[in-house]
């Protein structure tokens, strides 16, 4: 038997069947459509959302929209918050139709095409500016259409956020302009007469080391304070990133946000930042633990001893569970009988998708409770970089539904 992750507290059970949004998996399933399904519960997101507000009074909260951009929990989470963060058009133009003004848009992402950088500077969304060649092509694109260009500069930052799931600073990088060049881009983009919009600073993702946050945000503020020092110029806005991790595998213990908050918020502010807004741009914090990932075991049988569960979603909506997303060492995602939720685990199974390859392992060797075919397998922690981040196309099966409730 191999250990799994931790399910969120926020599911429970009733009469043994899972609730999600108060409603059991199955009749939710029946309502929808069928399996493999997405369900994504706002109450979650909501209280996620209140916790932020609760721990940073005073910094701006942005929601980044790459970790689930479904259009219906976009639309639900944009009132809620100050911010989308974007990272294509195509995320513009769902973050535009979720309602949320353009003005609040901030654009990050290596490779924007010049249509990308047109519709950007059209609507009036901030483009947090990769390089110094962006920069340019923003620019003469801006005087081509006649607007006044919304730049935000995004600066590789000479340190990274230690223990970090995935890095996005630090050394070299595809993302940002190095620390050191940047009071000068600064510079140039203010003399063409651009917006300054400021500073965006994103050290790296998944961390779960409260210390290790507070550190990379105490120096993203001294790094931002110095390069607007050198160039001479306020930042309106300093986006910290964020960086902050959800608990997906055993012995993970949820990040203590409390912390971080009083950390950043107590912290004496360096002059040139003193009329500034701090942001944070969450993904997987905000929306990973709504999502659960429903599949129904197609075939169950037996093989060297062992019992494997075929079930009918996989890798190609779900890829993060396999262990193919951004890991190195796969381990299990939570995982649970919805019809049986919290009765006593009875065997060990290994829980396999239906793409004919051996990376197709959502469960490997788990302890639950008895399961035949046709029983629903709930896979928690589907919330974020899921239905998007998995390659849909793979063998050609149909993709999953998704419904928020
Ligand atoms: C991916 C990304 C995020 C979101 O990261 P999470 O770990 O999901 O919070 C934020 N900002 C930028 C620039 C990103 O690329």
């Amino acid at each position: 038997m191999k250990p799994m992750g931790p399910i969120p507290p926020d599911f429970i059970g009733e009469s043994g069947a899972l609730l999600i949004g108060g409603r059991p998996a199955e009749a939710l399933v029946a309502e929808t459509a069928d399996t493999p399904l997405f369900v994504y519960d706002f109450a979650v997101v909501a209280a996620r959302i209140a916790r932020f507000r609760a721990a940073f009074p005073g910094i701006a909260l942005h929601y980044a929209m790459k970790a689930n951009p479904f259009a219906p929990l976009v639309a639900r989470i944009a009132p809620l918050v100050d911010g989308i963060d974007i990272a294509s058009a195509g995320e513009a133009r769902i973050a535009i139709a979720a309602g949320m003004p353009a003005a609040c848009l901030s654009f990050a992402g290596p490779g924007k095409r010049d249509e990308e950088l047109e519709f950007a500077l059209l609507h009036g969304a901030t483009l947090n500016l990769e390089s110094e060649g962006e920069a340019a092509r923003a620019l003469a694109i801006a005087a081509r259409l006649g607007v006044t260009p919304r730049l935000a500069v995004r600066v590789n930052p000479d340190f990274e956020l230690r223990g970090s799931g995935m890095r996005m600073g630090g050394g070299a990088r595809p993302f940002g302009v190095d620390a050191a060049r940047v009071p000068a881009l600064v510079r140039r983009i203010v003399a063409a007469g651009a917006e300054f919009r400021g500073f965006h600073i994103f050290a790296g993702s998944q961390s779960l080391d409260a210390e290790a946050i507070i550190e990379a945000q105490a120096a993203t503020v001294a790094l931002a304070a110095r390069l607007a020092e050198e160039a001479g110029a306020r930042p309106p806005r300093l986006n910290l990133g964020g960086g902050f991790g959800i608990p997906y595998f055993a012995g993970d213990e949820a990040l203590d946000v409390g912390r971080i908050g009083a950390a950043l918020t107590g912290a004496a502010r360096p002059e040139v930042l003193a009329e500034t807004e701090y942001c944070l741009e969450l993904g997987r914090w905000l929306v990973g633990e709504c999502g659960v990932y429903l599949t129904r075991v197609v075939d169950r049988k037996e093989s060297g001893g062992q019992v494997f569960l075929i079930v009918d979603g996989g890798l190609h909506h779900q890829l993060a569970a396999s262990g193919n997303f951004g890991t190195v060492v796969r381990r299990n995602y939570p995982l649970a009988v919805a019809g049986r939720f919290g009765a006593e685990a009875e065997e060990t199974v290994s829980v396999c998708g239906c793409l004919c390859t051996p990376l197709d392992l959502l469960g490997n060797q788990v302890a639950l409770p008895r399961a035949e075919a046709g029983d629903l397998i709930a896979i928690f922690l589907a919330g974020a970089y899921g239905a998007t981040a998995s390659p849909a196309a793979f063998l050609g099966h149909p993709p999953a539904g998704e419904v928020v409730v």
